[in-house]
């Protein structure tokens, strides 16, 4: 199977591309889905498209894509913005998902735009994100608290020995809803361990919280393993857009 290009071709081909990739993607889905007695239609798929130019989410929104998922907030408050503008009115909008560290100052620009967050680790961030979704009068905020699963939070994420304290925090707000957990399998880590012990802490979480009972875990590398370990929400960037040139800084 041809992998998507690093380079912008012409739109028709561009189009093509993100028709096979998210073809093999769904396949992938369905497939692991079945080997494990799973309905693939409780898995929501989040195309990832840092990087990525706005007219790739207008096409994905055209192909019947409706989750979308960005991590940097300037990049992803511009991109929404220029999708808005580009969607013909017949297309429902992307449901915007905010997947990287949240600065408190930007919990306010971040609230204007998404859906759900999925990298809720600190109870001041809760906080923040609620007051954001007051002052807006908007809708309630969706949120899945990150854990790290190798106990280094450097990478973002809360301990598992936190996690109560967090998940406290985000419940307690009306402004919010905790939807349950999200995490990176840790690097070089086995994919199958680090999901096995999420899902335990899922567990664990929805003793407390019954309904705090969705997983947002797997990548386009793990996501098979993801799947078997219950994930609910897959983020993939990588085998549906291509590969992405190296951040820088
Ligand atoms: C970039 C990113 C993804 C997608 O990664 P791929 O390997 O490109 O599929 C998923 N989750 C988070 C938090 C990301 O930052």
């Amino acid at each position: 199977m041809p992998e998507p290009s690093l380079t912008a071709p012409s739109d028709d081909r561009r189009r093509s591309e993100l028709v096979t990739a998210l073809a093999a993607v769904r396949a992938r889905i369905a497939e692991v889905c079945a080997s494990v007695g799973r309905d693939p239609r409780a898995v929501t798929l989040i195309a990832v498209t840092k990087t990525r130019p706005a007219s790739d989410v207008v096409t994905l929104a055209q192909l019947g894509v409706r989750d979308v998922g960005e991590n940097r907030d300037q990049e992803a408050a511009a991109k929404v913005s220029e999708v808005a503008g580009l969607l013909e009115p017949a297309v429902p909008r992307p449901h915007w998902h905010f997947l990287g560290q949240i600065q408190s100052r930007k919990a306010r620009s971040i609230a204007s735009y998404a859906g759900t967050v999925h990298s809720v680790d600190r109870v001041d961030i809760a906080a923040r994100l609620a007051d954001a979704v007051a002052a807006r009068k908007r809708e309630r905020l969706d949120v899945f608290v990150q854990v790290s699963l190798d106990g280094d939070p450097a990478r973002g994420g809360v301990v598992a020995a936190s996690l109560p304290s967090v998940a406290e925090a985000v419940a307690s707000r009306p402004e919010l809803r905790l939807r349950g957990l999200m995490a990176v399998a840790p690097l070089g880590a086995d994919p199958d361990e680090a999901f096995t012990e999420l899902a335990e802490l899922s567990a664990r979480l929805r003793e407390r919280h019954p309904s705090a009972d969705a997983i947002s875990a797997g990548m386009s590398a793990d996501l098979d393993a993801a799947l078997r370990h219950g994930a609910t929400h897959v983020r993939v960037g990588t085998a549906l857009l291509g590969r992405r040139a190296p951040v820088i800084g």
